[in-house]
């Protein structure tokens, strides 16, 4: 079977057009969850109320298989992915996921760069796997971490143990392995972790680790999300410039979700993401591939498209981007630009740990 485009014009090919949605943003990048199971239950992602023993997760022969992924990783790139994310669920818990990082990691856009090719973890399992998942073309790992205190981290991630010092071993073994620079996402709850914020920064400082605030989200609907649990990138900010005065940094391209910021006295960069105070969705260029997969055009959604069904009717190479195409064409999504328009709590949000964080 022959590429639907012709090498070196990809995206802009006069069969398909530019793939641009129909707010003009162009494909960019796509996230791509390869198990809805995790180890810890945090309770703004898998509550331990929901997701207890009685919820049944994916059987095996539903998930994609990693060939099925690369085939659509394929013709994500063909229009215009630039950068794809593995994530989950907890993505060290899929069996072999280092082969995978190998079949994804040579693939090339259409300019002939080859994608960045990332990853989020709560790096519990890190620490053994950071040299293969480096060895097999891995660019970079964001990894998850709430607290530094047993308790907190507890209460954040709804486990009984606090492995953190398994957590802490894991981006350790990353920045030796040269998976940097290390970011680390911290979601931030009011009341349970935001005294945590400044001794993280304390922690990371001068080390070449970059921290993420992350304001919680209303993601899914089993986190129990009300406003006031979330404390604002503004407020996250202020506390850590009192302490350690900040400067802003320039993003480093359009569409980067966290605002950076770096330390006036050199002790390196943090960043804030406001997904809920400063809607970023007019440069969201993100398409979420589920673990069966389903995609979907946005972390709210509550449909997606089934590809699975078509690839397993030996489809050709050319409807499936078409179909991709189409889906990209049709979207319209900017829900966090209207949350606080919006006086109805839209049913059947999809859950993040199923389309990958
Ligand atoms: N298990 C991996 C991890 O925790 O890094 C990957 C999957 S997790 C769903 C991806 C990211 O989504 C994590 O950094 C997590 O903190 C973030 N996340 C999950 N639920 C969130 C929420 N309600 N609000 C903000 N961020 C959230
Ligand atoms: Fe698991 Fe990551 Fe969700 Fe926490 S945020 S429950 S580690 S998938
Ligand atoms: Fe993108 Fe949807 Fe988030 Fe807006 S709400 S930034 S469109 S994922």
């Amino acid at each position: 079977m022959t590429h639907p485009y012709p090498r070196g014009r990809g995206v802009s090919s006069p069969e398909y057009g530019h793939c641009t949605d129909k707010l003009c943003r162009p494909l960019r990048d796509l996230r791509i969850s390869v198990t809805d199971r995790c180890n810890l239950r945090c309770t703004y992602c898998m509550p331990r109320e929901i997701f207890g023993r009685e919820f049944i997760f994916l059987r095996h022969a539903d998930l994609l298989s990693f060939e099925e992924i690369v085939r659509i990783a394929r013709q994500g790139i063909a229009l215009g992915v630039r950068k794809i994310r593995l994530s989950g669920g907890e993505p060290l818990l899929r069996r072999g996921v280092e082969r995978l990082v190998e079949m994804l990691a040579p693939l090339c856009c259409e300019d002939g760069k080859p994608i960045e090719l990332a990853m989020t973890s709560n790096a519990t399992l890190l620490a053994k796997k950071a040299r293969d998942l480096k060895n097999a073309g891995l660019s970079r790992l964001n990894i998850s971490l709430d607290a530094l205190d047993e308790t907190i981290f507890r209460r954040m991630c709804g486990s009984r143990a606090a492995p953190i010092a398994a957590v802490l071993e894991g981006i350790a073994a990353a920045q030796a392995v040269g998976l940097t620079p290390v970011k680390i996402n911290t979601v931030v709850k009011r009341g349970i972790n935001e005294d945590e914020i400044l001794p993280l920064v304390h922690h990371f400082r001068h080390t070449g680790v970059i921290l993420r605030f992350i304001e919680f989200m209303d993601v899914g609907l089993s986190n129990g999300w009300r406003l006031g649990d979330v404390v604002t990138a503004r407020d996250i900010l202020a506390k850590i410039n009192a302490e350690y005065p900040l400067r802003p940094l320039d993003p480093h391209c359009p569409g980067e979700v966290a605002k950076r910021w770096e330390f006036a006295d050199g002790g390196g960069e943090i960043g804030v993401i406001a997904s809920v105070s400063q809607a970023f969705c007019h440069e969201c260029g993100r398409l979420r591939l589920s673990t069966d997969g389903k995609l979907y055009t946005c972390l709210f959604a509550s449909e997606g498209v089934d590809l699975r069904d078509m690839l397993r009717a030996r489809c050709d190479d050319n409807a499936l981007c078409q179909r991709i195409n189409a889906v990209w064409r049709e979207r319209d999504d900017r829900y966090s630009q209207l949350r606080h328009a919006m006086t109805w709590n839209p049913a059947g949000k999809i859950e993040m740990s199923y389309i990958g964080g």
